[in-house]
């Protein structure tokens, strides 16, 4: 089973894709993430996209649906893939369409995470991850037990996402509403919608999504 989770920055998409990974044995299959990745190697597409994402700003399109149709193509995946943070565009929903089909496989459902504005300044400006094993935390809402060193693995080296910033998150809002929005009513359009409340606990989220995965079961 294939999965769009759809919402703005900071909607919570990455937790709850890994969630999933490790409830249902699906595969998360994050551009950001591998975008960071292309960055942290130092390859050349990294270091084109690098200002672009500082920015706050799309990479083109052509980009990153070469990473999807990479992944698509050289991952084996039995639980189904999760795609977070893509597509971000009309352009990009259509070739993932084509690229499922391509590979013999469809979409089952698109999952909107819906969260309001305000929450998402907080939610953004708080976040960080633990550099070793990448369990995430937040200044407010989540913070270590023991101050500065990683409940899960025991390090100490915590990081935060150079576009975790106001500035760039006003300009990522931005494009999250001009460019990503209207793929609600493109995939409401095509019966495949289905809308959880982003503001609820993460475990609520995570049980609501799993609702929305049993109605297509
Ligand atoms: P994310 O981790 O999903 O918040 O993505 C971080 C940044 O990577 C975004 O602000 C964009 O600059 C870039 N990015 C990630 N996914 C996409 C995408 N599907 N299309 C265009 N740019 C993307």
């Amino acid at each position: 089973m294939n999965i769009i989770l759809l919402g703005p920055p900071g909607a919570g998409k990455g937790t709850q894709a890994k969630k999933l990974v490790d409830s249902r044995g699906m595969v998360q299959l994050s551009t950001g993430d591998m975008l960071r990745a292309a960055r942290t190697s130092g390859t050349e597409m990294g270091k084109k996209v690098a200002a672009i994402m500082d920015a706050g700003q799309l990479v083109t399109d052509e980009i990153v649906i070469g990473l999807i149709e990479e992944q698509l193509t050289s991952t084996r995946a039995p639980g189904g893939f999760i795609f977070d943070g893509f597509p971000r565009t009309l352009a990009q929903a259509d070739a993932l369409g084509e690229l499922l089909a391509r590979v013999g496989q469809n979409l089952a459902t698109v999952i909107e995470m819906r969260v309001d504005d305000a929450a998402l300044v907080d939610r953004i400006t708080g976040r960080y991850t633990c550099g070793d094993c990448g369990e995430g935390y937040h200044d407010t809402a989540k913070p270590p037990a023991k101050a500065g060193i990683c409940d899960n693995c025991g390090g100490g080296n915590f990081k935060r996402r150079a576009d975790d910033n106001e500035d760039s998150l006003k300009i990522r809002l931005m494009a999250y509403y001009k460019e990503t929005s209207p793929l609600i009513g493109y995939y409401y359009a095509k019966g495949l919608l289905q809308v959880v409340d982003g503001l609820a606990s993460m475990d609520e989220v995570a049980a609501a999504i799993g609702g929305a995965l049993e109605n297509v079961d």
